[in-house]
């Protein structure tokens, strides 16, 4: 009964789609890591938090609602936020949802418009969810490959989304990459698009990429199109609201986020995180500060990791893509007994990455250490 793995009940019990769904990895658990190598301190570089946390703003929300009392259910209609959202962004509060991460969100889209059989294109390399939410509604995945330089293969992009694609899921900076589709390379995908599928594009890094020239902001071009679409930011990674879970959509229709919101959980937001985020938004000092220092060093350990010989994909996120050019599973091992956690890319043809994130500055030096400890590139 406690054996990990499908047993033939169980097995007969699932939906065949659940049966075959890959495990997300969210990387190695720090205590586990910790207890296992007998560390004194960890360096966790694998999921893209802000080293620098919540706002202080933020942190006073959250007092302050405890003493006002957790008790009651949270507002379903998240309205504060969302009028502030809409504020912030000039638009009407009816046209955005808000989720349990934005991940929350990228679940919902799926479960909301995604049939036995449909078509979704996303890139490879890709945030993994993009695939586990379209398999577990038994739709199809089609990945179109970065080109060797880690560009944009608009070509490729033009002839995959030349048949009847449902959803498409862009992640801009790219998780894992870290680089971004240019306003061209982003015109050309939205052109390309089937008039009748949804575009998403996921703007969770957003904030770190912003002040690039070369950075298209998705909603200033999507604007304009009649199309259906939807963006998405979080509050997750720039903000460092990571462990309370929001974060949102802005959708081109009203009817989108209508029929999200018949989908999701009524309180899929908490209260304490409905709260933290309006002030969080509030709070620019902290989200320039958390953004500059991550700039620095992101072309620091860019330049760093370079000049070691190591292939470097150009970021505009907070995090690198590393080719190790050996196994990086073995690196990934490696690092951990030295007390550094990151992420091997699991995908096919990915297998020498690894993704870090930039963090503080002597946490970013703990990595290069460790890293040119265990290893040089080939
Ligand atoms: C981190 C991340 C998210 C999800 O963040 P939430 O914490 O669920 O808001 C979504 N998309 C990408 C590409 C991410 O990297």
């Amino acid at each position: 009964m406690r054996e990990s793995g499908y047993s033939e009940a169980i097995r007969r019990l699932l939906r065949p789609e659940v049966g075959g769904l890959p495990a997300y990895d969210p990387g190695a658990d720090p205590e586990t890591v910790l207890l296992d190598y007998g560390l004194e301190r960890i360096v966790k570089l694998s999921n893209n938090e802000n080293p620098y946390g919540i706002s202080p703003l933020a942190a006073q929300a959250i007092q302050q609602r405890l003493a006002q009392g957790l008790g009651r259910y949270p507002d379903p209609a998240g309205k504060d936020l969302c009028r502030a959202l809409a504020q912030r962004h000039g638009i009407a509060r009816e046209r955005i949802i808000l989720g349990n991460g934005s991940e929350n969100i990228l679940e919902l889209l799926c479960q909301t418009f995604l049939n036995t059989g449909d078509q979704v294109v996303t890139q490879s390399p890709c945030f993994g969810l993009y695939e586990i939410f379209p398999l577990m509604m038994g739709a199809q995945v089609l990945k179109v490959p970065l080109t060797e330089s880690f560009e944009c293969d608009v070509e490729a992009w033009c002839k995959a989304l030349d048949r009847p694609v449902k959803l498409v899921f862009i992640s801009n900076p790219s998780n894992p990459v870290g680089t971004a589709f240019s306003k061209t390379e982003l015109e050309a995908i939205v052109h390309a698009c089937p008039d009748d599928c949804l575009l998403v594009i996921d703007e969770a890094y957003y904030e770190y990429a912003v002040s690039d020239p070369s950075y298209p902001d998705a909603l200033k071009v999507l604007e304009a199109q009649e199309r259906p679409w939807i963006v998405l930011r979080t509050f997750s990674k720039a903000y460092g609201l990571a462990s309370l879970r929001v974060g949102y959509g802005i959708a081109s229709h009203i009817g989108i986020v209508e029929a999200l919101h018949r989908v999701r959980t009524p309180y899929n937001v908490n209260q304490l995180a409905q709260e933290a985020a309006v002030a969080a938004l509030e709070d620019n000092h902290h989200l320039q500060q958390s953004v500059a220092l991550v700039s620095q060093e992101r072309t620091r350990l860019t330049t760093t990791l370079r000049d070691e010989g190591y292939r470097v994909a150009t970021s505009l996120a907070n995090f690198l893509f590393i080719d190790t050019t050996v196994d990086a599973s073995q690196v990934v091992q490696a690092l951990l007994r030295e007390g550094v956690i990151v992420k091997a890319w699991r995908e096919p043809g990915f297998e020498t990455f690894i993704r870090a994130s930039v963090s503080l500055p002597a946490e970013n030096d703990l990595f290069l250490q460790a890293l040119t400890r265990i290893q040089t590139p080939a």
